[in-house]
């Protein structure tokens, strides 16, 4: 089956000359899709109903189903579990801020990551998501809430660097003038480090926000965390950081999970203050969310705000990020495995 709604209208029009069919009905068919965001081809009723059948033979319209909705009492944040068309299952959370709402997606199931505390890898991984899976999260977000989704982060389950082809297509398609036609500029783009393709992103000189999880400030301690550290230490990934900011004059976002023990003593802030010195950037301290396989404890209140004292204090811009959805352990990756296995707690 052709994946339509993954294609972008050039695409689109060259898949419809294959068919010859004249080029004005890859627009039709492409509004459809991302503009009015049809369920269904019999939707397209400004199409001959011959072209309908034959678009419903060849072609999938790839649609999510909402698995399980989790809607905390606190905040409102809402955590979907989607299945997609194959079986497989991801997570998408809906948060509200004041600037508006601000959707974290998944781009892989599962990952391959291996960081030590991230519940998304644990299960291994199973497979990439077509542009359309990602971006259908964002589509049924807003068809469930009937509100606007006015802020991206690929911060959900999978490394999106590892789906870079498929990632890339998503955020042409997400800025579509004939679809959701989001801005670049609010969407971010976390990623552990895949040091080559932060380059060639670089060079692509897109507007999106890129978020490091940087973690550790030595390649001992990283190295320990997060394997991807093994194949591109702290210095190579900073210096390509530095080349993305060169390049795109865009502020890096570094993300920092404070583990008790593990990264968060006053000599680590020193450390982190020092690598980061003068370069255009934002930390944002994260207490890391509790994993039964991982075992790593948060760090305690005190020594999380001793942290951003001793890099606020260095100049350093960071902020504590606020938790959401504490109620419905709004964290990414729990709700995939649970589905996948059933009687986990
Ligand atoms: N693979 C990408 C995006 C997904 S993870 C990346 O690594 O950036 C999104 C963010 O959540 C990353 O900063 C990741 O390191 C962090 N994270 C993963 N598990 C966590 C946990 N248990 N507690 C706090 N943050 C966690």
């Amino acid at each position: 089956m052709i994946d339509l709604k993954s294609m972008v209208l050039p695409e689109m029009e060259e898949y419809f000359r294959s068919l010859d069919l004249p080029r004005f009905r890859s627009k039709q068919v492409f509004s459809w899709l991302h503009e009015k965001r049809a369920a269904s081809f019999d939707e397209m009723t400004n199409l001959p109903l011959s072209l309908r059948q034959q678009l419903a033979e060849q072609c999938t319209l790839t649609t999510l189903v909402i698995e399980r909705k989790l809607v905390s009492q606190l905040d409102g944040t809402i955590k979907y579990l989607y299945r997609l068309p194959d079986g497989n299952h991801i997570e998408s959370v809906l948060m509200r801020y004041e600037h508006g709402n601000s959707l974290c997606i998944s781009s892989q199931v599962g990952c391959k990551m291996g960081c030590a505390f991230c519940a998304s890898t644990k299960a291994g991984f199973v497979r990439n998501l077509t542009p359309s899976e990602i971006l259908e999260q964002v589509y049924m977000a807003g068809r469930d809430t009937g509100e606007k989704i006015s802020n991206i982060v690929m911060m959900g389950i999978g490394e999106p660097l590892d789906n870079y082809e498929n990632v890339l297509r998503f955020l042409e398609l997400v800025s579509d003038p004939n679809g959701l036609n989001l801005s670049h500029r609010h969407i971010s783009l976390s990623t552990c480090g895949v040091v080559d393709k932060i380059y060639d992103l670089a060079d692509r000189d897109l507007q999106i926000t890129l978020s490091i999880s940087l973690h550790a400030t030595t390649d001992s301690t990283r190295g320990e965390i997060m394997p991807i550290n093994r194949r591109w230490g702290i210095k190579e990934l900073l210096d390509a950081c530095r080349y993305y900011t060169d390049k795109t004059h865009r502020r890096i976002s570094y993300e920092y999970a404070l583990i008790a023990g593990v990264n968060d003593s006053r000599k680590q802030a020193e450390e982190l203050a020092a690598l980061l010195k003068g370069m255009l950037c934002h930390i944002n301290l994260i207490p890391v969310n509790y994993v039964r396989e991982a075992g790593y404890e948060k760090s305690g209140k005190g020594q999380i705000y001793a942290f951003q004292k001793a890099l606020n204090d260095r100049g350093m811009n960071a902020t504590v990020r606020r938790t959401l959805g504490a109620d419905i352990n709004a964290a990414c990756g729990q709700l995939r495995r649970e589905a996948e296995e059933p009687g986990r707690e």
